[in-house]
């Protein structure tokens, strides 16, 4: 897909603020450092653009992108629920257990690091997902680390962690190679029928 625009819109706390126009919604999931900020901005092709929902304040709320006028990226707040306090892990859920019951989204992109094996809030974040009825694309970030031997295992093991369902497709991504980037650009697009 040619990027021609992509502005920020918002960032949402409670459904009041999501925007209304009915344009098809993608949204972005991962734990903390998983590298979101840097496969959204690789995605987009533009520097710095993911940042904004790393800008203090906007942490922790869902972050609203117009993407080619046609669609919204839609950024969640990292998780890693291990790190926030009991308050702050019901504000997050009950905030994403909102968006996602609203369904303005099908598709879900779940960023998973292929260097590690999924943790219990990565498998609680797949299984959310899917009690919705999303679709899930799983990308595993930052595959330059490995080789092409690793890439594979890894995937296995991530594979087996989450027993994906619904034939929820799991691709590897590198910000360095770019490698599968048009394929996720198909899938993406398949989904907002563009
Ligand atoms: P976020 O917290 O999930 O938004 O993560 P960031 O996008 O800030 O990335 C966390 C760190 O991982 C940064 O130091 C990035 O440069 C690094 N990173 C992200 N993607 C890749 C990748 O594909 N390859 C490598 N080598 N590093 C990456």
């Amino acid at each position: 897909m040619k990027i021609t625009s992509s502005e920020f819109i918002i960032s949402a706390v409670d459904k009041d603020q999501y925007p209304k126009d009915n344009l098809p919604q993608i949204v972005f999931s991962g734990r903390s450092n998983v590298g979101k900020s840097s496969f959204i901005n690789s995605l987009l092709n533009i520097k710095n653009f993911a940042r904004v929902s790393q800008t203090p304040g906007k942490t922790r709320l869902i972050n609203f992108f117009l993407i080619n006028k046609s669609f919204y990226l839609v950024d969640i707040p990292g998780y890693g629920y291990a790190k926030v306090s009991q308050a702050q892990m019901v504000h997050f859920a009950t905030m994403i257990d909102e968006y996602l019951k609203s369904k303005q989204a099908s598709l879900a992109v779940l960023l998973l690091d292929i260097r590690r094996m999924p943790n219990e809030d990565d498998l609680l974040m797949y299984n959310f997902f899917k009690s919705f009825g999303y679709d899930v694309l799983m990308i595993l970030t930052k595959a330059d680390k490995l080789s092409n031997n690793q890439i594979n295992k890894q995937k296995k093991i991530i594979r087996d962690t989450i027993q994906p369902r619904d034939n929820d497709q799991m691709i590897e991504y590198s910000i360095q190679s770019k490698v599968n980037h048009d394929l996720i650009w198909d899938i993406i697009e398949s989904y907002i029928g563009d």
